[in-house]
């Protein structure tokens, strides 16, 4: 018997249960399809963020970056601890408690908000049907007035280093080594290298961290992504620009390991390793998910096509999160399921995906919003800047972590704010201010108005608007004109 309901929601990552549970809360008969399985074999709602992405990443970062301050700074304020050790099962077991805390939250979220939670693949086989296949084969037939397609993302495979999730691992299998691997390879010097990478340094694993490109973050403002670079490398990863994978050997002995080839500006180089963590990029997911007959259009790089409110090209069917356009984050594509919901509930409603916030979660925090210094001189727009460095804020002098900067630039005509990029402690939160800032088109001027509270990292945001207007108070004059 067909199951009717007014919206079928295929995924439960962030884009899907955030749109299944804003459906709900708007009036509408909502399901929402999940294929995930658990160890156990147990359906898990929360996608790649909650299971093997965002959370669990977090979790291992905050784990070994309290190592490092144990290990290393906690001496600086008298506090002596002796040898510290690091037990990784344990530590790995305390991610796997964090994700099931959240996921079961997920389920309970569908319970209270009335979300009919189904097990199983759905494939779209109508503009208003899907069928959806449990994992003992048996099928069932759900007709929507509505479909909004989830289904998130997968890492790239990349042909030279065939993922085997023992010796060459992807993002998964780098978040469950039972051991700190002594000699760590890092293809891909992105937000997975770069956090991954650091994750295992900072537990004592020399990393080699291998990036085709030359340059370092290309879409992170220059002077923040020099800075990133330098203190990184301080940290131990060994970042190799401009080297190319070419191949790989596994080893032969008890003890695996994987030797890789590739090329660099001074011909064919090779290193060992006793783990790989291939982190080269995600493609979006549409695996057995479309009927042909149905006629949902991709883009030439495999992205559901949609327009700026995410619609299809078939008017009842919609696509959100990391399998349509643009930046594959987890709160880009919560927005989105929201922003579809209130849609279908004839809402206005949109997302500004010029203020799409970035964040790169190495120790110092790397984050931006809006337009960078390279960005905006690309387009003749001329522009004041405003730096202010963390050693000279007191709170964070107070708290020995002063590494990095906050950059403000605004407009040189209207003072308008076009963007923010800081590297340093808790920049992903001290970014969120001027997230707001800009979504209300502050000014540099406003923010030097507003008071903050002292002594506080944010005051360093505070200092670098005033500074982009030439008078910031706790340094001397930083104001560039770009
Ligand atoms: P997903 O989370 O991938 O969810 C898609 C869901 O759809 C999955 O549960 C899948 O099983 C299900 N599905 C697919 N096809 C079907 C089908 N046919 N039937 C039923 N179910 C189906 N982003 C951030 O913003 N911040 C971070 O700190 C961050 N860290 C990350 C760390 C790592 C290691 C990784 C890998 C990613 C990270 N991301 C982060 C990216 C973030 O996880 C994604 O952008 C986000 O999960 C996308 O959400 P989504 O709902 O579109 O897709
Ligand atoms: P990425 O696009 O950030 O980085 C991939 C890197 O690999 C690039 O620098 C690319 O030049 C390099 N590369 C590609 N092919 C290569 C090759 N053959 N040899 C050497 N280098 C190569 O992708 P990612 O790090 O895999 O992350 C995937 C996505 O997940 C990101 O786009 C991001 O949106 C999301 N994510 C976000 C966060 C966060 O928000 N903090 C964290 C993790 C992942």
């Amino acid at each position: 018997m067909t199951k009717e309901y007014d919206v079928v929601v295929i995924g439960s990552g962030p884009a899907g249960y955030v749109a299944a549970i804003r459906c709900a809360q708007l009036g509408f008969n909502t399901a929402c399809v999940e294929k995930w399985l658990n160890k156990d074999n147990k359906t898990v709602y929360g996608g790649t963020c909650l299971n093997i992405g965002c959370i669990p990443s977090k979790a291992l970062l905050d784990s070994s970056h309290k190592f490092i301050e144990a290990q290393k700074h906690f001496s600086a304020h008298g506090i002596s601890v002796g040898k510290v050790a690091m037990d990784v099962p344990a530590m790995i077991s305390r991610k796997d408690t964090v994700v099931d805390q959240l996921t079961s939250g997920i389920k309970g979220l569908f319970t209270a908000n009335k979300v009919a939670g189904i097990a199983g693949t759905a494939k779209v086989v109508g503009n208003n049907k899907v069928v959806v296949t449990d994992s003992d084969g048996s099928k069932e037939e759900l007709a929507a007035k509505h479909i909004i397609i989830a289904a998130g993302s997968v890492p790239i495979d990349i042909p030279p280093t065939p993922i085997d999730q023992d010796t060459i691992v992807d993002s998964t299998g780098a978040l469950e080594f039972q051991e700190v691997p002594k000699r760590l390879g890092v293809i891909g010097a992105g937000v997975i290298g770069l956090e991954l990478g650091s994750v295992w340094a900072r537990l004592g694993s020399k990393v080699t961290v291998l990036e085709a490109l030359d340059d370092f973050l290309p879409v992170v403002d220059r002077q923040i992504a020099k800075e990133a670079i330098k203190i990184l490398s301080k940290q131990g990863l060994n970042i190799k620009m401009g080297s190319r994978v070419t191949g790989s050997k596994l080893g032969k002995g008890t003890k695996k390991t994987i030797t890789v080839e590739y090329t660099d500006r001074d011909g064919e180089q090779k290193e060992t390793f006793d783990k790989l963590i291939v982190a080269v990029g995600r493609r979006p997911f549409t695996e057995s998910l479309l009927d042909e007959s149905v006629g949902v259009e991709l883009d030439e790089g495999g992205f559901i096509k949609v327009d700026d409110q995410c619609a299809t090209n078939i008017p009842s069917i919609f696509a959100i999160g990391d399998v349509v356009r643009g930046p594959m984050l987890a709160h880009k594509a919560m927005e989105e399921g929201v922003m579809v919901a209130e849609r279908l509930a004839d809402k206005k409603t949109q997302v500004n995906y010029d203020l799409v916030p970035s964040v790169i979660y190495t120790h110092p925090e790397i984050a931006w919003v809006g337009q960078n210094e390279e960005e905006l001189k690309s387009k003749g727009i001329e522009c004041n800047i405003g730096v202010f460095p963390f050693l000279a804020n007191g709170r964070a002098l107070a708290a020995n972590d002063t590494e990095g900067m906050v950059k403000l630039i605004a407009d040189a005509k209207t003072d308008r704010i076009l963007g923010c990029h800081i590297i340093g402690a808790s920049a992903a939160d001290l970014l969120q201010q001027m997230v707001i800032a800009m979504e209300f088109s502050a000014s540099a001027e406003d923010i030097g108005l507003t008071m903050f509270s002292h002594p506080a990292l944010s005051e360093a945001v505070h200092e670098a608007a005033l500074a982009a207007n030439g008078h910031a108070i706790h340094i001397g004059n930083r104001k560039r004109r770009s």
